[in-house]
């Protein structure tokens, strides 16, 4: 599934691509998504002018001139392809594809699980979905504090609250591991019982992990490609996430011994950690 780092690298390849272009014509060859594209999306955005590219948690949202916001979520398996023309034959899964004055965007998914609409710019703000949205990992105003008082009370493992998109949104499976093993936190903790300093410091491990994956183009696996159609290199860079028996970076465990990186599943995910580092 496109995570918060994926998403970000395909915001900023639309925004090299189609940002201020005019949209000129908008085909649907299949509206059954997580939610039916709407019957008169082609029709409202046609002819309107992107004017900003961003992003809410997992969903791109696409400013238009005339007060509308086309949002867009990739669900597991959406892909997006920019080119400078619109392609001669549909790939397998193209369903929609929307052209404009400076190239051509399609939106390909294989199970459909993904969504595009739009609302009123002004109303984004009240849209329910966005209503259950936690902070953006990148928001000023999400410190160490802010996630202490949210994790209070709660029982359950670190590692389950990382992923809870309400308390901070955007950290996936992939980096929910890797942040933790950066901090020295072992995924199991309760989450209620870290401290202060410790949620500090898993904080600016979130940041700094997701802020390496953004830089290297997301992480491809499952493939998922870069909307240029190359690879993001991240998951050369992962420590634990995939690494089950071996060594973790710089570390000085006996292998022999520990077993080295452990696999287990919490919540019903893949974690891994390793069992010397992370306390
Ligand atoms: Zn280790």
């Amino acid at each position: 599934m496109p995570e918060l780092p994926e998403v970000e690298t395909i915001k900023n390849a639309l925004s090299k691509a189609v940002d201020k272009a005019n949209i000129t014509k908008v085909s649907i060859f299949n509206n059954h998504f997580r939610k039916i594209i709407p019957d008169d999306f082609a029709r409202r955005i046609e002819g309107a002018q992107v004017m900003a590219i961003r992003r809410k948690a997992k969903y791109l949202l696409l400013e238009l001139s005339n007060g509308l916001t086309v949002i867009w979520h990739l669900g597991m398996s959406g892909k997006v392809k920019i080119s400078d023309f619109p392609p001669e034959n549909l790939e397998k899964h193209d369903h929609v594809l929307i052209e404009t004055d400076k190239g051509t965007i399609v939106f390909n998914d294989a199970r459909r699980f993904g969504m595009l609409t739009y609302e009123e710019t002004d109303k984004l703000d009240n849209c329910s979905l966005f209503s259950h949205i936690g902070a953006d990992p990148f928001d000023e105003r999400l410190d160490g504090l802010y996630l202490y008082n949210k994790l209070q009370n709660k029982k359950i493992p670190i590692k389950a609250a990382l992923l809870d998109q309400e308390i901070v949104n955007g950290i996936g499976n992939i980096y929910a591991s890797e942040a933790l093993f950066d901090a020295g936190i072992r995924p199991t903790r309760p989450a209620g019982e870290l401290s202060r300093k410790d949620c500090g410091k898993l904080l600016e491990s979130v940041r700094r992990i997701l802020r390496r994956a953004i830089e290297a183009g997301g992480s491809s696996i499952h493939d998922y490609r870069k909307p240029d159609g190359s690879l993001g290199y991240f998951q050369n860079m992962h420590c634990v996430y995939n690494k089950t028996g071996q060594k973790c970076p710089g570390c000085t465990c006996n292998v022999a011994q520990t077993g080295g990186i452990k696999k287990i599943v919490l919540a019903g995910r893949s974690t891994f950690y390793c069992p010397v580092k992370q306390k």
